[in-house]
């Protein structure tokens, strides 16, 4: 049997590289989706993976976009196959109060974020559907859990996902396909780093484990969720935050 295909979208990020070596490694071939004109990044980024001895896809889609979303899963299917799995992962952050949030940060956040949900998912799940297999993680926040201060976009679109998450999950159960959400707490990527340190200080602090998570930590449960064996996991939310946010 040839290798399971996986699509990562924002595969060349923080977590989804964790992520793509994860699935490379328990022998998925793997695609890590990227901005369109961020080619050569991408090219160097891809470099480094198989210096390492991890042989990583990379096809450019812009995921807030739906047309760019289909080009992007048309172009996989032709050059490599169909997708089986699907990891959710590209996102953005813009953030502000809401008195002082700009329309633009709103609409970038929620489409980036959320209607890329839709946009990349649409273009799979007929495939997924047919061939009565799929898996479809979509890493979501504790933020949209909880609430963040500054994040009303943010909050917003990541909660919706799992809304998605949950209402997918029982139209194509029956297809052999499974969906869930991964929430991640704080974790040491470019996104965390970017906020203020004073602040970082004050999020560990109130992190029971006493320290910001590692991306492999997010890829582990990746791969977990896409196993043949935990196919009556769907429509989960699984939080990986350190014990920062607990709910049931
Ligand atoms: P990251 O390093 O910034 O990775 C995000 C990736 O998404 C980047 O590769 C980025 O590409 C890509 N991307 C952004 N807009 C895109 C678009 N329109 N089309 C295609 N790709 C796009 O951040 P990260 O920390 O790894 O975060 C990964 C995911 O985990 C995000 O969804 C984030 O919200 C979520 N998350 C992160 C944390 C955390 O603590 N780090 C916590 C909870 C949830 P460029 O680099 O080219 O812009």
């Amino acid at each position: 049997m040839p290798p399971q295909i996986a699509l990562v979208t924002g595969g060349t990020g923080g977590i989804g590289t964790a992520i793509c070596q994860q699935l490379s490694s328990q022998g998925y071939r793997v695609v890590a989706g990227y901005l369109p004109g961020d080619t050569e990044s991408a090219k160097a980024w891809q470099e480094r993976l198989l210096a390492d001895e991890c042989q990583v896809e990379i096809e450019a889609g812009d995921v807030a976009c739906f047309d760019s979303s289909q080009t992007m899963v048309r172009s996989i299917e032709s050059r490599i196959g169909a997708v089986d799995i699907l990891v959710n992962c590209a996102g953005i952050t813009k953030d502000k109060t809401l008195r002082n949030m700009e329309h633009e940060q709103w609409q970038a956040v929620i489409d980036t974020n959320l209607s890329s949900v839709f946009n990349v998912t649409r273009q799979v799940i007929e495939s997924m559907s047919s061939r009565g297999f799929g898996r479809i993680i979509n890493i979501s926040s504790v933020n949209g859990q909880r609430g963040q201060f500054g994040q009303t976009n943010y909050s917003a679109a990541k909660a919706g996902m799992h809304g998605f998450t949950m209402a997918l999950a029982q139209e194509v159960a029956r297809n052999g396909i499974t969906v869930n959400t991964v929430s991640p707490g704080y974790i040491q990527t470019e996104m965390t780093m970017a906020v203020p340190k004073q602040i970082r200080n004050e999020i560990v602090q109130g992190i029971p484990c006493g320290d910001m998570g590692q991306p492999h930590q997010i890829a582990h449960v990746v791969g977990f969720l896409c196993s043949v064996e935990t196919s009556y996991i769907t429509g989960a939310n699984i939080p990986v935050n350190g014990g920062m946010y607990m709910s049931f």
